[in-house]
Parts: C-alpha cells; structure tokens; sequence
C-alpha cells in the first residue's frame, strides 16, 4: 500500500465526543495515514483542549479562536485570552471564525465584527486563519476582502 503522510487540518478531537478516546482515534487516524492532526479551538474550554491535547502528542497542533456561533459573548477578555495563547508553539492558526447565518445566534453586524476582528489578530500575530462559514458566503468573502489577508493567509 502507498505510503500517505497526511495532515488533518481541522479536527475536533477536543469536542466531548472524544473525551477519554483521543488516542484512541490517533492510532486509527495513523493506520490511515493521517499523521498530523489541527485540533481547533472554537469556545473557552475547547480552546483550553486543544492546547492541552498538543502540549501532550508531538503529531497535534492546535488552533484557536471564536466560533460565529458565540460571537455575542466576544469580548476584551476573551479577545485577551486567545492573544495569550497565541504566543504558545504549539499554535499554528486563528480560528475558527467565521459567519454563520444557519444557526443565526447573533445578528450578521455582530458576527462579522467579531470575524473581522480575529482576522485582525491573525495578521497583528503572523498567523493564517481558519474560515467557518454557512449560508453566509458572500458576506464570509466580503468581510475576508475588506480585512485583506496577512501573508499566511488562510483555510476555508
Ligand atoms: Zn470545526
């Protein structure tokens, strides 16, 4: 069989779902060739998580920001928190952030303050960022195209 070294970019190994069988799904993950794993941070204790789970396996790597889900309870403090962790070596991205008019828990003008804003932090800290977007995509390509991308650039 050829030999895959795959890197799983957006995995939610932090979620409840997985709690107690994280290695587990490493091990079937590998026998697949799915080497390297982006776990993704989207509220407080995930983001929590993820690091933990990184600073624990040399294959996980986390990434870290606030869920359009949440945007409404964005504020200085978390905004704080996620910028202190996103000096940690195991961090390799902001995310995710995005648009999500599915769910619509906050109004469009909220969410998308809130996206740009973490854009922001990516380019302030030389990080690409990871895009969650539903039933949102021109307003998710309109916020991308007015914040601009910083030279990491970014996953949809
Ligand atoms: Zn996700």
């Amino acid at each position: 069989m050829e030999k895959f070294d795959i890197f799983d970019t957006h995995t939610h190994l932090n979620a409840d779902d997985f709690a107690g069988r994280e290695a587990e799904e490493l091990a079937l993950a590998k026998e697949m060739g799915v080497t390297r794993h982006n776990v993704v941070g989207f509220d407080a204790p995930t983001i929590k998580r993820a690091i933990e789970l990184a600073e624990k396996s040399p294959e996980i790597y986390a990434t870290i920001g606030w869920h359009p889900t949440e945007a409404g309870s964005y504020n200085q403090e978390i905004e704080d928190m996620i910028v202190a962790n996103l000096s940690h070596p195991k961090v390799i991205g902001l995310g995710e952030i995005g648009l999500d008019y599915h769910w619509m828990e906050d109004p469009k003008d909220v969410q998308m303050e809130v996206f740009k804003r973490q854009i922001q932090l990516s380019k302030d800290h030389n990080l690409p960022f990871i895009v969650h977007t539903r039933d949102a995509l021109e307003d998710t390509y309109a916020v991308i195209k007015e914040a601009g991308v910083g030279p990491r650039g970014g996953i949809i």
